[in-house]
């Protein structure tokens, strides 16, 4: 813990932040950035993209994991999913499949709407 006392010209001790100008008791420059804190939870705000076979023989889905979003955000992007690939899909805890191996387009969309994503699982 840095020492967190700043002295004022005059001598006399202030209690507030010189970034924020808020009482130490509410500031928050010096906490953990809410990324930092996201890392300790299931998903590290990095969007997963995998290719999977849902049984042997089966069909190939594009597996998107690891969104931060509300449920309704996550049916609305995997609606955009659905159209960008032509294809089907579901929602499931989170976890948005589409059918068919769509990974670059997928991964393409995601990038240009702000997400941070990672190609996971199966390479090639
Ligand atoms: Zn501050």
């Amino acid at each position: 813990m840095p020492d967190r006392l700043v002295y004022s010209t005059d001598g006399g001790r202030i209690n507030t932040c010189p970034r924020c100008g808020l009482s130490y008791k509410q500031c928050r420059c010096d906490q953990p950035s809410s990324t930092a804190n996201q890392s300790t939870k299931k998903s590290d705000g990095v969007v997963r993209i995998m290719r999977d076979r849902k049984h042997r023989g089966g069909k190939t889905v594009t597996v998107i994991s690891g969104l931060l979003a509300t449920d309704e955000a996550i049916a609305t992007l995997a609606q955009q999913l659905k159209k960008l690939c032509g294809s089907g899909g579901t929602v499931k805890d989170g976890t948005i499949e589409i059918q068919g191996d769509h990974c670059d387009k997928v991964q393409a969309r995601l990038v240009k709407l702000g997400y941070k994503v990672k190609r996971a699982g199966l390479s090639s």
